[in-house]
């Protein structure tokens, strides 16, 4: 691998093939840096780094300057229409945005410094079987609106790696609430039995005997997964999990030869703010579970954190967009496990056609067969 050191070098080629000096780019099917024209294989270099966890509090205040590059001669566009960032490194060039389709006219530059990445998950299947498996995909699609068909083309989908963050934290909460206790109490009342008579009968009536509670709880969290990209919904990305992280590579660039990289949009505090929401939950629960009881009421929770660690990762989407009739159509494919979520549109013309269709056939039988 080369380094290039100053911008004005920037077209120097990262990793060229020893054999005829093109750039190889990664293949996923069997994870070599390959050539696309003499079919030159070479192992990515092991770094012999692992992925480590990073301090937050050190990081969290980070100046720009303080940062690393993707790669020495990674570029940086922006998406005209949904403001998305990409990153890439030549020979690959910005396209079509693979989060709301217009073809992205923008300048390149040079990328900004980000929080480099731990670690990355590389593709291990390639485009073309992404694109054979959503094709299929889309083959099942009833109703779907001519204007799909966008995505059969082979360069409708693009790898790109999306970035996300995980946190590991130890925490302690204080908090206060209720316990409430069920009791039985027999209570005696009347009834008309079926020969009319008024009778006394007794029934167990439940209680809630609440007393005040308050107590410390600890709980230390492993990895919570934060995407820190707003390009697609969570409910899309999540759909997406598992992601198969014991397989986490720690960062190199040869993996982003021939993909894109997202710029992350959720920077490490916002996304700890989330890590958060999804902590509270658990803690909520592990308060329940401490007061005890047959109900219980949290009133109020004061949660330390401490010892905070986090990763930036990058995980690997075939991502592609589509606009029709002014909606933005979204395909995601797990770079891992091909598994495949996108928007399911129908088409209203399709629909009436057939609905026409049927009420012509109506219509015949009845002329045909209605005057008998
Ligand atoms: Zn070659
Ligand atoms: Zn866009």
């Amino acid at each position: 691998m080369k380094t290039v050191e100053t911008a004005s070098d920037r077209q120097v080629h990262q990793f060229p093939c020893p054999s005829c000096g093109a750039d190889l780019l990664f293949e996923p099917q069997d994870g070599f840096l390959t050539c696309p024209y003499c079919g030159h294989k070479e192992a990515v270099a092991e770094t012999g780094v692992q992925v480590q966890e990073r301090s937050f509090e050190q990081y969290v205040n980070l100046r720009p300057e303080q940062m690393g590059q993707l790669a020495a001669n990674a570029l940086e566009v922006q998406c005209q229409s949904c403001g998305a960032k990409s990153l890439f490194v030549p020979p690959e060039v910005a396209g079509r945005c693979e989060f709301c389709g217009v073809q992205i006219v923008a300048q390149t530059k040079s990328a900004d410094p980000i929080v480099a990445p731990e670690g990355v998950l590389p593709f291990s299947i390639s485009q073309k079987q992404a694109g054979a498996g959503l094709r299929e995909w889309l083959s099942s699609r009833w109703f779907a609106p001519n204007g799909l068909k966008h995505f059969a083309q082979p360069e409708a989908i693009h790898g790109i790696y999306i970035p996300f963050w995980t946190y590991d934290t130890n925490t302690t909460t204080q908090y206060t609430g209720q316990r409430g206790d069920y009791y039985y109490v027999t209570e005696t009342y009347w009834e008309r039995d079926s020969q009319g008579r008024d009778v006394q009968r007794t029934r167990q009536v439940r209680h809630t005997r609440w007393s005040a509670a308050s107590g410390t709880v600890a709980r230390p969290f492993d990895d919570v997964l934060v995407p820190a990209t707003t390009s697609f919904s969570s409910n899309r990305l999540h759909a997406l999990e598992p992601w198969d992280l014991p397989a986490l590579r720690p960062y190199n660039p040869a993996f982003l030869a021939g993909f894109k990289a997202q710029r992350y949009q959720v920077d490490l505090a916002q996304g700890f703010d989330r890590a958060r929401e999804l902590m509270m939950g658990v803690i909520e629960g592990d308060v329940r579970a401490d007061i005890g009881g047959d109900e219980q009421q949290v009133h109020h929770m004061n949660t330390q954190y401490f010892d905070t660690t986090f990763k930036h990762l990058l995980l690997p989407v075939y991502a592609g967009a589509y606009r029709f009739n002014g909606k933005v159509f979204q395909i995601v494919v797990n770079g891992r496990t091909g598994e495949i979520h996108g928007d399911r549109p129908y088409s209203v013309w399709k629909i009436l056609l057939l609905v026409l269709v049927l009420l012509i056939v109506i219509l015949i039988l009845v002329i045909m067969f209605g005057d008998r």
